[in-house]
């Protein structure tokens, strides 16, 4: 592990992290008892360090509804004896679950963030109970956290919580990091509950953003919908001031000077683990098998969570066109779609998933033949050993979403990827396009006939020029990991000089890009 977690520690007091989920999975084995299973995933492997390191605490929901707290709080305690760092357990009912969860997070912000409106579901009692919720968060937050602790909230469901604390009178200084995009003023103008949730988001001393196309946007929100505001700086991290009235105890109203820093930091994945276990004997000989039964084909490869954002149809429809316009292609390519369950009990998931199903078997209807069927579709999640082999085997990766705030599938596949023998398809609206514009080859998900000649192009690719392209990538996903992630955000957080960022490079649609090397 490479996490540089000195620099992390000069801010003074412990960190405090907050997320929906706390990092741990619980699983009630009988009325007293829980298996607890650490969390995976990169986030958790870059934070745990640094909570051990410095002090402190991970506050989240345990993923569990109506449960006893006094009986999780032990089994929590027990866990983290020696760890360093304490869990702060936020407990929900069916009913906040169900409104706050699914409702507000996944059935407004996550539709709505992704430019998707017509997705959304703007019921009143949603907005009624997420404040709830993002409450009951920050009177947990006000029991277990000092005045000199540094807050870091993490994502679109805790969105409140700064107003909430300060509400409570938390002083503490507070970050905020949004994990998925946040659109364009037209699209966040059609949120009822607009002001409340940017004053809240102005409550935070540090708010970082994916990309400089969400961060810019943010902005033009802000400068629309308030008034006063002064953007200052270039570069990674900008200082925002804004006049903030405030109401005096006789009625009178006095306007002060209010400043934040609003920061740019593409998340990354933990790269050394991935390419070491990409290299391991377990992984490529999972992928040998892989090899031995494409016998001689190239393998397209497509990894999505179940989830509308992810373009999966339009991957599927502009496979298709591929194989009407390049017959070359029939018989030397197999496209494998891994998809994963997801949010199953809200309905455009489940229509998705029949949308898709009925997709790959139109699909396969159309093209199969004695000995080759095109699209192997699965329908489960996988072990991190068996989707490192997908990704070792894969030849192309195909990357497609509409919209996506990262896009880590992307970064670990050309990780995983140690022979540099891939290429990697990827929509210009995932968050990844401005980092891996050089060595990607850049689509429009919706421009079906564009996304099949880019397949084609991807198949058609020498050696040399997959090698090249894909150096490239593995550098700038290397040099930009987790850890990397981690100490510019806590970097930016105690106040390091802003000159101290660098400039990012932003991915600006339609330009012909020419690979440098
Ligand atoms: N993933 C997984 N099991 C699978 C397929 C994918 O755990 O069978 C993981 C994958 O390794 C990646 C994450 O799911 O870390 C997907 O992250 P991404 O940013 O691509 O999309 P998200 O699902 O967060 O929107």
């Amino acid at each position: 592990m490479s996490a540089d977690t000195s620099s992390t520690t000069s801010g003074g007091g412990r960190l405090v992290v907050v997320s929906n989920r706390l990092p741990f999975i619980l699983k009630r084995l009988d009325h007293r008892q829980w298996n607890v299973e650490p969390g995976s995933g990169g986030l958790v492997n870059a934070l745990l360090p640094v909570l051990r390191n410095r002090g402190g605490i991970w506050v989240g929901w345990p993923g569990t509804v109506d449960e006893d707290i006094s009986e999780l709080e032990t089994t929590l305690a027990e866990l983290t004896r020696d760890a360093g760092y304490s869990l702060g357990p936020v407990m929900l009912t069916t009913d906040e679950r169900d409104k706050f969860y699914n409702g507000f997070s996944n059935e407004i912000i996550w539709p709505l963030f992704h430019d998707l409106q017509t997705n959304c579901n703007f019921d009143p009692a949603f907005w009624q109970v997420y404040q709830q919720v993002n409450l009951k968060f920050a009177r947990v937050l006000q029991k277990c956290s000092e005045p000199d602790d540094f807050i870091w909230v993490h994502d679109y469901h805790l969105m409140e919580v700064a107003r909430e604390l300060r509400r409570l009178g938390v002083c503490s200084r507070l970050g905020f990091f949004l994990h998925i995009p946040f659109p364009s003023l037209d699209i966040f103008l059609k949120l009822p509950w607009r002001f409340e949730v940017l004053r809240s988001l102005l409550e935070f001393d540090l708010l970082g953003f994916q990309t400089l196309h969400d961060r810019r946007n943010f902005v033009q929100c802000v400068r629309t919908l308030l008034k006063g505001i002064w953007v200052q700086g270039k570069g990674q991290v900008l200082t925002m001031r804004f006049e903030v009235p405030t109401v005096a105890a006789d009625q009178s109203v006095a306007v002060k000077d209010r400043e934040i820093r609003i920061g740019v930091f593409p998340i990354g994945i933990d790269y050394k683990t991935y390419a070491e276990r990409a290299a391991s004997d377990e992984v490529q000989q999972r992928a040998q098998y892989f090899y031995d039964n494409l016998r001689g084909r190239q393998l397209i490869l497509g990894v999505d969570r179940l989830d509308y954002t992810k373009g999966i149809p339009n991957r599927l429809a502009a496979f298709r066109h591929a194989l009407r316009r390049y017959p070359d292609m029939h018989h030397k390519v197999t496209l494998i779609q891994l998809v994963v369950p997801s949010r199953t009990d809200i309905l455009e998931y489940h229509n998705l998933r029949l949308e898709i199903e009925h997709l790959v078997s139109e699909i396969n209807g159309e093209f199969t033949e004695s000995g080759w069927v095109p699209i192997h579709y699965i329908f489960r999640n996988h072990e991190l050993p068996e989707l490192l082999a997908y990704y070792r085997a894969a030849d192309i990766a195909l990357v497609t979403p509409l919209k996506d705030g990262m896009n880590l599938v992307a970064k670990e596949y050309c990780a995983a990827k140690v022979k540099k023998d891939g290429v990697l398809i990827l929509s210009e609206f995932a968050g990844a396009a401005g980092q891996l514009q050089k060595g990607a080859l850049l689509v429009n998900p919706h421009d079906i006939e564009g996304v099949a000649d880019r397949i084609h192009e991807a198949f058609t690719m020498g050696p040399d020029e997959r090698r090249r392209r894909m150096k490239r990538l593995r550098r700038a996903i290397r040099d930009s990991d987790i850890f990397w992630w981690v100490d510019s955000y806590l970097g930016a957080a105690i106040e390091k000089e802003l000159s101290d960022f660098p400039i990012l490079e932003e991915y600006i649609p339609h330009t012909e890009r020419v690979l440098v090397d």
